[in-house]
């Protein structure tokens, strides 16, 4: 692996922690965003996961602060990625914005720089030709508090090259991720896509009436040995989310069944502020 000087190009919730795990691992990092406004925010984001490293990883003072050394700010697109050798993106997940930074990257990253997104719903092949390299480019996408949920779904469009999928994967293990390798492109990558089809059909179960939360999350964990069952996990998700997902599927499906799913989350959980864990009160209360 040839990566030595890396730019994260976005540094709001995730790329602040993708730049953070990056420095704190040894590489030199920039971080680029759209203003010094933007760049400000980021500074202090990583402040605080400075904290979080020595809380939950029992991370030293010096080897924190000598991460947050590590990394440069800088709003100019050109001078953020003159040497990079690999641009990893995590911009809103907007075609619009995103189409238009590609455009812009491509022009102004050296030949050899290699781009990764992040994004969790769009496909790598819908950038693929604005990027200019469509061999040089592909999806790393981290799961949120990636410094303990350290999985790194690293993605293929047709035309990435395989030396830089494996370029990538090697990239992702060097900066603690286990490398979760997919072959072909997929919505959802692995994980969402095992776990969206599970919580679907539990809510379903309980929308339907069929059992209630508790019954069904025993259930999956007695059966399968799960420490969680899904509607723990929803509540982690949180509820909004969820809803929305499930709402747009009963807006584009017209199933009666995610309509009265839509309805009872709406009713019975967001409008009561049963939002999840960060409430205090989902499913379960906490
Ligand atoms: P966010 O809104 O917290 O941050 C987005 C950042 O991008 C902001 O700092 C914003 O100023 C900046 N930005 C806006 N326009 C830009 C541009 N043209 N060029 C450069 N920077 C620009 O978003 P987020 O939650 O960090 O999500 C970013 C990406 O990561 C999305 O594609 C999302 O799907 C993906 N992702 C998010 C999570 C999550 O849990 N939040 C998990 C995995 C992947």
């Amino acid at each position: 692996m040839n990566f030595s000087t890396i730019t994260i190009a976005g540094s709001g919730v995730l790329g602040s922690q993708i730049a953070y795990q990056t420095a704190f691992k040894g590489f030199d990092v920039t971080v680029y965003d759209i203003n010094d406004e933007a760049l400000e925010k980021a500074k202090e984001r990583i402040e605080k996961l400075k904290e979080r490293y020595q809380e939950d990883l029992g991370a030293s003072e010096q080897a924190v602060n000598n991460a947050y050394n590590r990394i440069a700010f800088q709003s100019d697109l050109a001078k953020a990625v003159s040497d990079a050798d690999l641009v990893i993106e995590a911009i809103p997940e907007v075609v619009k914005i995103k189409t238009e930074f590609y455009n812009e990257l491509g022009k102004v990253a050296p030949h050899r720089t290699v781009f990764a997104t992040n994004s969790s719903t769009l496909l790598p092949s819908q950038f693929a030709e604005a990027t200019g390299r469509p061999e040089k480019f592909l999806a790393l996408h981290f799961a949120n508090e990636i410094w303990i949920n350290n999985t790194a779904e690293i993605m293929k469009h047709p035309g990435t090259d395989n030396d830089v999928f494996d370029e990538v994967s090697q990239f992702a293990k060097a900066i603690g991720m286990v490398a979760l390798p997919l072959h072909k492109e997929q919505p959802g990558y692995i994980l969402n896509s095992l776990l969206v089809p599970l919580l679907d059909a539990a809510e379903l179960l309980l929308s339907k009436e069929v059992a209630d939360v508790e019954t069904i999350d025993k259930t999956w964990m007695i059966a399968t040995g799960a420490p969680k069952g899904p509607f723990a996990i929803l509540d982690v998700v949180g509820i909004t989310t969820s809803y929305n997902i499930v709402n747009a599927k009963a807006e584009a499906t017209g199933n009666e069944e995610f309509k009265k799913l839509a309805n009872l989350l709406k009713t019975e959980y967001i409008d009561k502020g049963k939002l999840g864990t960060a409430t205090g009160e989902g499913f379960y209360k906490y």
